[in-house]
This record gives structure tokens, sequence and C-alpha cells, in this order.
């Protein structure tokens, strides 16, 4: 369990030429550890996890999860990969405003109730199971979507920005759970934030600038 990226350079269209989002980035997350990414607005940090994520195929370079090349698999096998393999924890929640707490991660896999209610409880929500979006608070929002990203027990787990909608304790509370989480599920664990007192937390740390990553 770990993910690398090697080379990795994307580009997106920009007017008559194109904008390098990432320039030739190397990073290599051993599974039980979080690398923090730190980098100003636009600086590529959700790119990269894009990339990571095998959401957006990369101009060049090679994404390796879990001991396999992601390039040679067709796209069947990659969204196979996403669903089992990789667990992605956006900036919004996005739950459904309709379903429980434990309805949410059920969605990822519908008999397994039990699972559920046990990640649930992991991520100290036990006693909000029943509980819908609206009755919930934005930190207990945010608990239920990454309770949710680890519903398939993935070996990547990708987090973009978790504790943007948060006051400072609460998110020091969510990053404290992120990494604690990595270590108990063996995920290998990327975690883009802005804030550098979550920096402690983590296993690396790397900085992002105009697409190059660096060692902080
Ligand atoms: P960050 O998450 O660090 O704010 P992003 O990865 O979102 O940075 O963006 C990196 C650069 O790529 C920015 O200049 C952004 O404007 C550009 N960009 C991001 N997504 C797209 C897209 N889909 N099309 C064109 N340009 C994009
Ligand atoms: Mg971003």
């Amino acid at each position: 369990m770990s993910l690398t990226l090697k080379s990795i350079t994307l580009t997106y269209p920009d007017g008559d030429g194109r904008l390098t989002a990432l320039d030739e980035v190397d990073l290599h997350v051993p599974r039980r550890t979080t690398t923090a990414v730190i980098g100003p607005s636009g600086s590529g940090k959700s790119s990269l996890l894009a990339v990571a994520a095998t959401l957006v195929t990369p101009d060049d370079g090679t994404v390796t999860v879990d001991g396999t090349p992601t390039r040679s698999l067709t796209k069947s096998e990659l969204s196979e990969m996403r669903r089992h393999r990789i667990g992605i924890v956006f900036q919004q929640p996005n739950l459904l405003p309709a379903l429980t707490a434990a309805e949410q991660l059920q969605v990822m896999a519908p008999r397994n109730r039990h699972k559920a209610l046990d990640l649930l409880e992991k991520v100290g929500l036990a006693d909000q199971a029943e509980r819908r979006p609206h009755q919930l608070s934005g930190g207990q929002r945010q608990r239920v979507n990454i309770a949710r990203a680890l519903m398939n027990e993935p070996a990547v787990l990708l987090v973009d920005e978790p504790t943007s909608a948060l006051d400072h304790e609460r998110g020091a509370a969510i990053i404290d759970l992120i990494t604690t989480l990595t270590r108990e599920q063996q995920t290998a664990t990327v975690l883009v934030t802005h804030d550098r007192s979550h920096l402690t937390e983590a296993d690396a740390v790397v900085t992002i600038h105009d697409g190059r990553l660096r060692p902080a």
C-alpha cells in the first residue's frame, strides 16, 4: 500500500497556449504515513490530488497505486481501482441531504451497515448515525465525509483542504483524526492544507509553487 508519482507533468489549455499546473512532480507516500502538501492558491494542490486519484490523466509521468502503474489499466479497471483502492475527501463534504450519516457510508457498500457504524464510531459519531446532514455541525459533516472515504478500505487516501470551513480548534481535531486513521487503516495519505499549524502532525511535508514540488 503506497502511492508513487513519478515525473508528473499536467497542463491545461490556456488561451492560445498551455498552463503548466504540475511540473515534473515526484512524490512517494508509504503506507501508514501522511504527507502534507502546502502551497498558495493556484499552485497545483488540487491538480496533484486529481492526478493521484486517477481522475485526470497527466500529459507525462506515471502514477502507481499500491504497486499497480495506472497507465496500464483500461478505463473500467481505472474506475474499479478508484472505487476500491482510493478514498477521496473533497473540500466540501457533498453529503446527500436525505440520507442519515450511516446511509451516506452505506452508499459505498450497501450491505455493510456494521462497517458503517464501526467507522462512524472511529470518527467520534457513534451517537449521530441516524442524523441527516442538516442535523450535524460542519465538523461532524466533515467527519462523515472522512468515514465515507474509508468505507472500502482504500490503500490511498487523498484529502483536499478538509478544514477550510472550520474554526481552528475543530480543524486541528480533523487533522488529528486523519493522521490517526492513516495509521489505523494503513493508508498512504496525501493531505492538502493551507494551515501551517497542521504540519506538525504529518510524517512528511512538501511545498508546491507553480506546480513544482519541494521538500519543506
Ligand atoms: P490549488 O488547488 O493549489 O489552488 P489548482 O490545482 O486548482 O490549484 O490549480 C492550479 C492551476 O491550474 C491554477 O492556475 C488554476 O487556475 C489552473 N486550473 C485548475 N483547473 C483547471 C482547469 N480545469 N482548466 C484550466 N485551468 C485549470
Ligand atoms: Mg485547490
